[in-house]
């Protein structure tokens, strides 16, 4: 028995779908202790966009610890920190005409949605969110009550009371105009519906399904937000830092959020890091109010501002990904054509092959893996597989990855015809 099979809790989950001991990891390969390489299509779940250990971030990384740079500082002011946000404001912020002020609330996603939520209250006054069907914030308390999957609900083991779940572009087949339930519901005083402080959306659900927001829906909503004055919320924290072409994923639909919740690829090496962009004048916090013992990982804040500066200084990275994008939409609908019972969904390099047999993914998964591809599942009954292959990948590393993928979807689909 293993030492993870021994020691580890059963809450494992990746393991189980990838039952290999990785040891290294160059750009868009990683290697497993015998030496097997696997294209990595999955990115650390959004958390890698630049790639496995890029020479560039490892150079800045380096030469910071070899000079004794900070490593842990709390919120405390550091260069680290001050080059970060200079950057932050110059690069992304600036020629986006992005006014926010920058909270940096602990390292995971879920820090971050937890302090938008409890901020959006704090600001309005009022308790009531809406979320969206399908929806995944994070495994906290306040993250897991705008979360839709009813099984990571229930892990709570508590009422997650104060929030009202609505229908996501889509949900309802698209057939209709796009908010009449909810308009009706806040534009009628007999409606039930408590006044919320916020809705919380993002523009593509990751974990939902590879489910795609289009951008008038986007944009009906930021007006709906508007007219009953409730704070809008996108949760970037996997579309964002170019998952989806831009660096936010909102750019495309012209909104502008009043608080953005940002994680996973900021920090850019894989290193945690997290940050609440906040609209200026809601930025009420009180100091320490929402605290945190590692919201200074510095180390986080020199590979972002490397990032920053390597990847985001212009934007022939942004229209170089959508080339990417369109190349892994073109060869995914050419397999789905040959595929009865698939269709294909995505924005910019998140993309997903979506099975009408619920079975498949998953062995679709366990092919790859044994033919050196990782990729993963998702959606409410794991029916999609979901491409996240590294930003900086090459055409060759997804072709390589594509062709391992057709593969697999054909072994799966000849199997149970
Ligand atoms: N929001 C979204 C949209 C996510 O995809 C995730 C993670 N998959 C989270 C929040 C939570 O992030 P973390 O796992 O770092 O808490």
């Amino acid at each position: 028995m293993s030492i993870f099979d021994k020691l580890e809790s059963e809450v494992r989950s990746y393991c189980r779908v990838w039952p290999a001991v990785f040891d290294r990891a160059v750009g868009s390969f990683v290697y497993d202790e015998t030496g097997k390489s696997y294209l990595d299509f999955f990115s650390g779940a959004g958390a890698l966009n630049y790639g496995h250990n890029n020479p560039v971030l490892k150079r800045a990384l380096i030469d910071y610890l070899t000079s004794d740079g900070i490593a842990h500082a709390l919120d405390m002011s550091t260069m680290a920190k001050r080059d970060f946000l200079e950057t932050f404001h110059e690069l992304v912020l600036a020629p986006r005409m992005l006014d926010y002020k920058v909270q940096f609330p602990g390292p995971t996603g879920a820090n971050t949605v937890e302090s938008a939520l409890k901020l959006a209250r704090k600001v309005t006054g009022r308790q009531q969110v809406i979320s969206f069907t399908n929806a995944f914030h994070g495994m906290t308390l306040g993250a897991l009550s705008v979360t839709g999957s009813a099984a990571k609900r229930a892990s709570a083991g508590v009422p997650l009371p104060h929030t009202t779940p609505m229908p996501y572009d889509g949900f309802l087949n698209g057939t209709g105009p796009d908010f009449p339930f909810l308009e009706q519901l806040l534009s009628d005083s007999g409606s039930g519906l408590d006044r919320p402080s916020a809705v919380v959306v993002e523009t593509v659900q990751g974990e939902g399904g590879v489910n795609v927001a289009r951008a008038g829906w986007l944009c009906g909503l930021a007006d709906l937000c508007q007219r009953y004055e409730i704070l809008l919320i996108v949760d970037d924290v996997q579309m964002g830092c170019g998952r989806t072409g831009p660096f936010f994923s909102f750019e495309i639909a012209g909104i502008t959020p009043d608080i953005v919740c940002l994680a996973k690829s900021i920090g850019a090496y894989g290193l945690p890091m997290a940050l609440t962009l906040i609209r200026p004048d809601l930025d009420v916090w009180s100091p320490g109010e929402h605290n945190g013992t590692f919201r200074g990982n510095n180390l986080a804040f020199v590979a972002a501002t490397a990032a920053l500066r390597e990847y985001w200084s212009d934007n022939a990275f942004e229209r170089d990904v959508l080339a990417k994008g369109e190349h892994v939409r073109d060869a995914l609908t050419t397999l789905s054509c040959t595929v009865p019972g698939t269709s294909v969904r995505g924005r910019g390099l998140v993309q997903g092959l979506v099975f009408a047999d619920p079975s498949q993914p998953d062995e679709v998964v366990a092919e790859a893996f044994n033919r050196g591809l990782l990729v993963e599942t998702s959606g409410s009954q794991n029916q999609v597989v979901k491409l996240m292959p590294p930003l900086t990948a090459t055409m060759e590393e997804l072709d390589q990855g594509l062709g391992i993928l057709a593969e697999s979807v054909r072994s799966v689909s000849v199997a149970s015809a």
